[in-house]
């Protein structure tokens, strides 16, 4: 295609994404439907100011960028009121918001204090009535009258996040709605790993990061069990496979210190990965095949048997 033509065809859009909303309305799995089920792990530095980039998926030629806004709800205490202030301004750098509502629980004093905040935010804003699959159709209508009186919403989706129902409107209209622009994350950033190895890298880059210069060798790290909990938490535990004795001592330090940061900066981050609260376990092991080993051999005074 020669220069200059067709330049609309061929221009991206670009945009982040606040997904808003009080507690437990399924702004997590609308999000995670949307970009498929998978979190993504990605540089810092393109990140709006405070929000944390949960999720990006492409739909035709635009990029979506959704960005975690967490903490929203009626703030009764002082330190609460200090947690939202800080959630909304993390939103107010978005292009477009999406309010989630759950249409059982409807305008509740959470979401009510929500769309009063919501209508001072400049941007486009789309009202999304969630876990349709539990309500009657009228109720649904006339929630959707009544939110909309509130704040003029430039476009209304019913959806069912959980059984993925109304979603495709929604992004093709998000798709529509961002900004022309570049995108901001190469297509290779955009990671379809699972969770569980997503967490396992995140912790071997913690090791890295703390211990790069007293383990020198290849250590590997497997997610070996991811329990959810009824609190709504994670239960991880991970094994870090070094190949000596010596490394294994290495990782745990002294008095176990080594493991006790690694595993904290790890659990900070995979819990903000995946927006659920973690107990994350790490065990050390060594690899079984030391036998291929030709160190182990040396360690242990003896020739590697060359054939
Ligand atoms: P968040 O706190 O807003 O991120 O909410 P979550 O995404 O964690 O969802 C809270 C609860 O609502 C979970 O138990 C979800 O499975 C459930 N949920 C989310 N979307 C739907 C939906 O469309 N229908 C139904 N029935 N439940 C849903
Ligand atoms: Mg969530």
């Amino acid at each position: 295609m020669p220069e200059g033509t067709d330049s609309a065809a061929a221009a991206t859009r670009c945009g982040f994404i606040a997904v808003i909303g009080a507690p437990n309305v399924g702004k997590s799995t609308l999000v995670n439907a949307l970009v498929g089920g998978k979190v993504t792990i990605v540089s810092p530095k393109v990140q709006t100011t405070r929000s944390l980039v949960r999720g990006i998926t492409v739909d035709g030629r635009a990029q979506l960028i959704f960005v975690d806004t967490p903490g929203l709800f009626a703030p009764r205490r002082r330190l609460e009121r200090a947690m939202v202030t800080i959630a909304w301004a993390g939103a107010k750098d978005a292009d477009l918001a999406v309010l989630v509502v759950d249409a059982k629980r409807a305008l509740d004093a959470d979401t009510d204090a929500i769309l009063d905040r919501l209508a001072n935010l400049a941007m486009p804003k789309a009202l999304v009535l969630n876990k349709i699959d539990l309500v009657a159709k009228p109720v649904l209508l006339a929630l959707a009258c009544t939110a909309n009186e509130r704040i003029g919403f430039s476009a209304t989706f019913m959806i069912s996040a959980l059984k993925g129902e109304g979603l495709a409107d929604l992004k093709a209209w998000l798709a529509r709605e961002v900004p022309l622009g570049p995108w901001l994350y190469p297509e290779d950033q955009m990671s379809d790993a699972p969770p569980r190895s997503l967490a396992a890298e995140v912790t071997r880059e913690k090791l890295l990061l703390r211990l790069h210069q007293e383990l020198p060798y290849r250590s590997t790290v497997e997610t070996e069990a991811w329990k959810e909990q009824p609190d709504g938490s994670v239960r991880i535990e991970q094994t870090i496979y070094v190949e000596r004795e010596s490394q294994r001592k290495i990782v745990l330090g002294k008095g176990g210190q080594a493991i006790k940061a690694i595993g904290s900066d790890a659990r900070k981050e995979i819990a903000e990965l995946i927006g659920q609260r973690v107990h994350l376990f790490l065990f050390v092991k060594i690899r079984e095949g030391w036998a291929d080993d030709p160190e182990r051999y040396r360690e242990m005074g003896l020739e590697f048997p060359r054939e």
